[in-house]
């Protein structure tokens, strides 16, 4: 069985990948696990090697790798080169702070009990990591979780969602061209292959909708096994009367048009003060009104690169999607000051800034994941701060304003795994900061300087005795002498006070 890929710019078939079944999934991997062992024995320096080596390849393959990723995606040139330059910079962060990360501890002894023990804590992979991932970033989101897991001794299965498969095929069979240990492969398919590799793999990393983040945990509930979740957002914006408007508006409309609005933390939802409200709006709608929207090819290529912002949206249900949530808030009463409608031929939806919206629309309340900016004026920051947390969701937020100390007050008031004053998403590449999503947009957190490569392993406990009697006070047989002499010990040392250290009470 085979599943077509097609360009969502034209409708065209651009290639074709196997629909892989739960059996050859479970087969691909136990193939791993048998390599799997060695790769954890190499030791970290050598995984590390391994690693850029691959971020060579990657390096070198990137105009190929990017063209395949426009054909799939719709994406425009400049958003399809991204992808590349974000996962070597995972790669060297990993593989220069790696080791230390994985170093085990000896900690030293709290009480008598251990205190000729030597104790460590060893960090050892799951043997084999599933990475499953969505379409909005098909190379991005599978290389930077893949990348961490493999540092740490794992072997790794990628299974890309059925929409965009090829580029990142393409990516992970370049780790077999450089001989790579076989401990990376990618396995093509729908749900039905995803499920099944919940089924099979030792440790589950999916990005994707908040529902089938919710399916993929319950399974991997069911066979206690962890997961982590990185799901949806509604990612609000909040702009202060003090901010500097003109970096405010170009934010907000690269934050939430950049790749057609498919992040999950763009920016969704703009809240602006009342005194600086129309000035904003102004400037957010004389730059949208600029953005050139198309498909362009690589530079030097036909149709030249970096000629266009703003391309297509990934798939026919996004587009469907976006059209509704613009629909619905126009006929309830919002304004589509630039654009509000699709586009052209393919699924192509024009940049679009609404006002006049409001918490009962579907467009501030669900993810749209499209070019659209829906913009409400507020009384005051609290205000906005009490809009901004009324969503079930909780990936980031940005605030807008001059005065930093104020923003990061409010970045505290927010409910969001990541807050960035006078930015967006740059905590995307704060690679020793946790990328976490709370309440429904997920579970778990990626990066976080150790806590992205620890994640992969178990934690294992190895105590082992330096003194080694023929036996211990505390084993059999169990007599009053002795018995007593260890109690009024281990009560001389556990208490805090001398009454109670001397049994005087
Ligand atoms: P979308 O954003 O298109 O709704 P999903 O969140 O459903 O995407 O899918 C993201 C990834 O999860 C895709 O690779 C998809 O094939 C996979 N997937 C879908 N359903 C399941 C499932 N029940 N178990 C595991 N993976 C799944």
């Amino acid at each position: 069985m085979s599943i077509e890929i097609r360009s969502p710019a034209d409708g065209s078939v651009v290639g074709v990948v196997s629909d892989q079944q739960p059996n050859e999934v479970t087969e691909a991997v136990e193939r791993l696990r048998e390599h799997q062992t060695s790769w954890e024995n190499i030791g970290f320096a050598e995984r590390a090697r391994w690693l850029r080596r691959y971020r060579d390849w990657l390096l070198d393959n990137e105009d190929q790798l990017a063209r395949i990723l426009q054909s799939e995606t719709g994406k425009p040139w400049a958003e399809a080169t991204i992808e590349v330059p974000y996962a070597a910079d995972v790669i060297n962060y990993y593989s220069k702070h790696g080791q230390r990360f994985l170093t085990e501890e000896t900690p030293r002894a709290h009480g008598p009990m251990t205190l000729t023990k030597r104790q460590r804590a060893v960090h050892r992979p799951y043997p084999v990591a599933g990475v499953i991932t969505p379409w909005n970033f098909p190379v991005a989101l599978s290389l930077m979780d893949a990348i961490p897991a493999l540092l740490a001794g794992a072997a790794v299965v990628v299974k890309p969602s059925e929409f965009t498969p090829l580029a990142i095929s393409t990516a992970l069979a370049g780790w077999a061209e450089i001989g790579a240990p076989p401990v990376l492969t990618c396995l093509t398919g729908a749900g039905a292959t995803g499920a099944a590799l919940v089924d099979a793999v030792d440790y589950v990393q999916f990005t994707g909708s908040t529902r089938t983040g919710t399916a993929i945990a319950t399974r991997a509930a069911e066979r206690l096994i962890p997961c982590g979740l990185e799901l949806g957002g509604k990612d609000p914006m909040l702009v202060l009367s003090d901010a500097d408007l003109d970096r405010a508006a170009n934010a907000a409309v690269w934050g939430g048009i950049c790749n057609s609005g498919q992040m999950c933390t763009s920016v969704e939802r703009i809240y602006v003060e009342a005194p600086v409200y129309e000035d904003f709006v102004n400037r957010v709608v004389a730059r949208v009104r600029e953005l050139r929207q198309g498909t362009d090819g690589p530079v030097g290529a036909a149709g030249a690169g970096f000629r266009y912002d703003v391309g297509a949206l990934a798939n026919q249900a996004q587009a469907e999607i976006v059209r509704r949530h613009v629909d619905e808030a126009i006929q309830a009463g919002a304004k589509a000051l630039v654009g509000g409608k699709p586009a052209g031929t393919g699924t192509f939806f024009e940049p679009t800034v609404l006002v006049d919206v409001d918490h009962t629309m579907a467009c501030m309340r669900e993810e749209t994941f499209g070019p659209t900016l829906p913009i409400m004026k507020v009384a005051n920051a609290d205000e906005a701060v009490r809009l901004a947390n009324d969503t079930p969701y909780g990936l980031s937020a940005t605030v807008f304003t001059r005065d930093t100390e104020h923003g990061e007050r409010i970045a505290r008031r927010l409910e969001a795994g990541a807050v960035n004053v006078n930015d967006v998403f740059t905590n995307l590449f704060a690679l020793p900061l946790p990328m976490a999503g709370w309440k429904q947009s997920g579970m778990g957190a990626r990066n976080g300087g150790a806590h992205g490569i620890r994640k992969y392993c178990r934690t294992q406990a190895i105590v082992s005795s330096r003194v080694a009697p023929r036996s211990e006070p505390m084993w059999y047989p169990y007599r009053p002498l002795r018995g007593n002499l260890v109690r009024r010990l281990t009560r001389f040392v556990m208490a805090r006070d001398l009454r109670r250290r001397l049994g005087l009470r």
